[in-house]
């Protein structure tokens, strides 16, 4: 966006290192609009663009992601502090958002049918629901991104993106592979801003933006639902999460213990599928603990650019509420049984910590830590336990571990969350729908699913004489 340069800009900072990474534009609702304009006025020309064609920029864009994988990798590192292989991780899981949803833009399908009655056919189609406004998390700066600009463009959208004021260098790097991979002008228009509540009201506000799609908290998911119920604006909501990990007593304990820890410290516990707390069946929880303690103790813990295995919180905030929330938990009685090294850097860090002796009603347990803290808890009644998870506001994923796989998927069948990873610690996946129930959110992302949230569906009757 040209008239960007005359904005007044904001620093963006390295969490590990408190250096400044880069600086950009802080745009207030005059360019929300403006990027609206842009968006609007290329809607038509892309919405008729040839599926093949769409689905020939979204594959480039997944080639060039990967070309510039390194490069990526260590942009998200810098503004978000998660450790490389994290980022890479990141890097490949984003880019396949657009090969996947280069592979679906051109699987368009659609119904025939014989009216009951005779004398009319039904031709059910989907249409492109319009511009979409779409709001995205730092914790994944690249994969909240791709995950639904694939889809919408897949649909033949155009959308209008703010990534979050702490990480918004990944999601300008994005946009300019999609310049590359010859996305035509303003079919993707970023918006970086300090002021996120006065640019999505922008949108929110415009009869031109027919779809909102949030990932982030619940709080500001519900807020702009609110706003999106003015104007019956159509929603996609993926919101908090506090997962829990079961680990039976016929689990294999290793195999337990490496996948809760993936679960747990992935990005440094800041994903909204990370394992919140830890169910072990107490014939297994001694040898559990010792063995997921042992590995904690061990993580590396520093600025990813030195290798560390795990980073530092993303920002002073996240690190001073995690603090918070384990020293209430410690007043209220847990204690601390492990915890790793901090480095002598000067960043956000906050080290692994396992929690021991917590009560299964405090807070540490029932809200969302987002930090690398993990309480371990006991269970031994199976039907306790599945009413004590249940009894939970969200719901987005969970984890088991059993030996007997028909038992784990037993339990998961009555776990109220949208996703449940069965002896392993990762539920994301391009190709399966990604989305919580209650107030973890609304709408599926990735998958077929994933673009039916930026479809419509029109049926044309045809009158058919008989
Ligand atoms: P957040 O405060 O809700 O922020 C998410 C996005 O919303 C950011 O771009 C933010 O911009 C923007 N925002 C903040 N206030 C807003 C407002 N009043 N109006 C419009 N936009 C607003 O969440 P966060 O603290 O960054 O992220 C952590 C939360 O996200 C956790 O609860 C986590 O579970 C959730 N999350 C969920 C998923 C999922 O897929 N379910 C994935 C990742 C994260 P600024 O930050 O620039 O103000
Ligand atoms: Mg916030």
């Amino acid at each position: 966006m040209t008239d960007q340069i005359t904005a007044p800009t904001f620093a963006v900072e390295d969490p590990a290192t408190l250096e400044v990474v880069g600086h950009v534009p802080d745009l207030g609702p005059t360019h929300a609009t403006t990027a609206v304009d842009r968006a609007a006025a290329a809607f038509p020309g892309w919405a008729s663009t040839a599926p093949r064609r769409r689905a020939d920029i979204l594959r480039r864009a997944y080639e060039l992601m990967l070309r510039d994988q390194h490069e990526l990798a260590t942009l998200i590192s810098r503004e978000n502090g998660k450790s490389l292989q994290d980022a890479t991780n990141e890097v490949v899981y984003a880019a396949e958002f657009f090969r996947w949803y280069s592979e679906e833009a051109v699987r368009a399908g659609g119904e025939y049918g014989e009216s009951p009655g005779g004398g009319a056919r039904t031709i059910v189609t989907s249409r492109p629901v319009g511009v979409a406004a779409l709001v995205t998390p730092w914790n994944f700066p690249a994969a909240m991104a791709t995950r639904k600009i694939g889809p919408a463009l897949a649909a033949g959208c155009t959308v209008v993106i703010k990534p979050a004021a702490l990480t918004p260098l990944t999601m300008l790097a994005i946009a300019e592979i999609l310049g590359e991979a010859g996305l035509p002008e303003g079919v993707v228009e970023v918006v970086t801003t300090r002021s996120s509540g006065a640019v999505v009201s922008a949108w929110m506000a415009d009869d031109r933006v027919r779809k909102i799609s949030f990932t982030g908290s619940t709080q500001v998911g519900s807020h702009l639902l609110h706003q999106a119920a003015d104007r019956i604006v159509n929603a996609s909501m993926e919101l908090g999460g506090n997962a829990p990990v079961i680990v039976t007593e016929d689990a294999d304990v290793a195999a337990a213990v490496e996948g809760a820890l993936v679960a747990k410290f992935r990005n440094g516990g800041q994903a909204c599928t990370a394992a919140n707390r830890i169910y072990v069946h107490s014939d297994v929880v001694r040898p559990f603990l010792h063995a997921f303690g042992a590995a904690v103790e061990k993580l590396t813990v520093g600025p990813a650019l030195d290798g560390a295995a795990i980073g530092p919180l993303v920002s002073a905030n996240e690190r001073q509420r995690v603090n918070d929330a384990v020293e209430l938990a410690v007043r209220k009685g847990a204690r601390v049984a492990y915890t790793a090294e901090l480095p002598a850097a000067p960043g956000h860090f906050y080290p692994p910590t396992v929690l021991v002796d917590v009560s299964h009603d405090s807070s540490i347990v029932t809200e969302e830590i987002f930090g690398p803290v993990a309480p371990i808890l006991e269970w031994n009644d199976e039907e306790d336990l599945l009413d004590h998870l249940n009894n939970s506001d969200l719901g987005l994923a969970a984890y088991v571990f059993a030996g007997d796989l028909g038992r784990a998927i037993r339990i998961a069948e009555r776990l109220e969350v949208g996703m449940v990873g069965i002896n392993r610690g990762t539920v994301s996946d391009p190709s399966a729908p990604f989305g919580g129930v209650k107030q973890s959110g609304l709408g599926r992302e990735g998958s077929r699913h994933g673009l039916r949230e930026y479809q419509e569906t029109q049926y044309l009757s045809v009158d058919w004489p008989t």
